[in-house]
């Protein structure tokens, strides 16, 4: 080797970045240092010879990898169809970690062969996407509780009310709103009004327990808590379990007002029908909306006329509901 060759090789054993060769049908002609130490994640050694393996079987080996779409790129490379293909894809490994790679493939400008050879690399983004998925978490959370954000919530019930309408399953949403929480901040100072809505979203969370469940922080003092798969009737025990709860934190203040919070709650798929009207009916509210803003609409409706009904209690939507009761308190 001359010193280009003897630099070039050095740089290529050197590379962090994992570098195969590969002929038009896939078989391995190279690889570097970083692929033969990526190879002992497989439980191969590091003088594993790689020549003449198809690189197109080790993808059609590897099933966790979204190989239809990897092949797919991979084989309209080699067949010219495509100048180049890059993709990101999660790699599973028997002995580490999943791994997050960047796979690029294209042609070589080379006459070393008589057929056409392709430069495949394949670059680590497992931190790149760690730190993604932490600030995807954090923009989706509310820094005071801990809980979901508006943003959270406002996926989730596009998701679940998409799934409840498909499964025809139930969905429930409460509204839950701190009663005089203004008084209260005035009373004890804005940080402790921090610490009760922090004591406010742990009891929540308690009964968020399943995948289908979500609390969230709404607004200021204002959560909500959304629960798949439950009925109007079950969301309704809960609400008033959350209510005695709070009460039990026995919070006190301007004097001796306990802090409580006013609950409304909304369904979708209220009851399982009996009859096929019935039925129909219920097919036809089911289809009625796509939108999941519907039952915090609901909810909310149901939170207003708690509040008129004098605070510290549960209130459940229902069409009939009539929503000018007078002013109790
Ligand atoms: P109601 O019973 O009708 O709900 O009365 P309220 O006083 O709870 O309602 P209002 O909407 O008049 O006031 C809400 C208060 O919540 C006002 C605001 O100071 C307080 N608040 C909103 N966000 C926060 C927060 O992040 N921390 C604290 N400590 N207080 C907050
Ligand atoms: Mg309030
Ligand atoms: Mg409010």
């Amino acid at each position: 080797m001359n010193i280009a060759e003897q630099l070039l090789s050095g740089i290529l054993e050197t590379l962090s970045l994992q570098i195969a060769v590969i002929d038009e049908a896939g078989s391995i002609i190279y690889v570097n240092q970083s692929w033969r130490a990526f190879g002992l994640l497989y439980g191969l050694s590091l003088d594993t010879d790689w020549f003449g393996i198809s690189y197109l079987d080790i993808c059609r080996a590897n099933e966790d990898t979204n190989q239809p779409l990897l092949l797919d790129g991979i084989e309209r490379v080699l067949s010219g169809s495509i100048a180049q293909f890059t993709t990101d894809y999660l790699c599973h490994t028997p002995t580490q970690e999943p791994t997050w790679l960047t796979l690029h493939l294209q042609p070589m400008q080379t006459t070393l062969a008589d057929g056409q050879l392709f430069l495949l690399s394949l670059t680590n983004i497992t931190h790149h996407k760690q730190t993604e998925d932490r600030m995807s978490a954090l923009t989706l959370t509310d820094p005071l509780t801990g809980l979901a954000n508006r943003r959270r919530l406002e996926q989730f019930m596009r998701d679940e009310w998409s799934r409840a309408i498909r499964h025809q399953s139930s969905l429930s949403v409460m509204m839950v709103d701190a009663d005089h929480f203004k008084q209260l901040n005035d009373s004890m100072g804005h940080a402790a009004g921090d610490d009760c809505l922090r004591q406010l979203a742990s009891i929540l969370k308690r009964y968020s327990n399943r995948p289908g469940d979500l609390a969230a922080r709404y607004g200021g003092e204002e959560f909500v808590l959304v629960l798949s798969q439950t009925t109007q009737q079950e969301a309704a025990k809960i609400a008033e379990r959350i209510r005695q709860k709070v009460m039990a934190l026995d919070i006190r203040f301007a004097g001796h007002r306990l802090m409580t919070v006013s609950i409304g709650v909304a369904a979708l798929g209220i009851q399982q029908s009996q009859s096929h009207k019935a039925q129909h009916a219920r097919n036809q509210w089911l289809n009625f909306s796509e939108d999941g803003n519907l039952l915090l609409e609901q909810a909310d409706k149901a939170l207003y006329v708690a509040k008129k009904q004098g605070r510290n209690r549960v209130e459940v939507y229902d069409k009939h509901h009539r929503l000018t009761v007078p002013l109790s308190v």
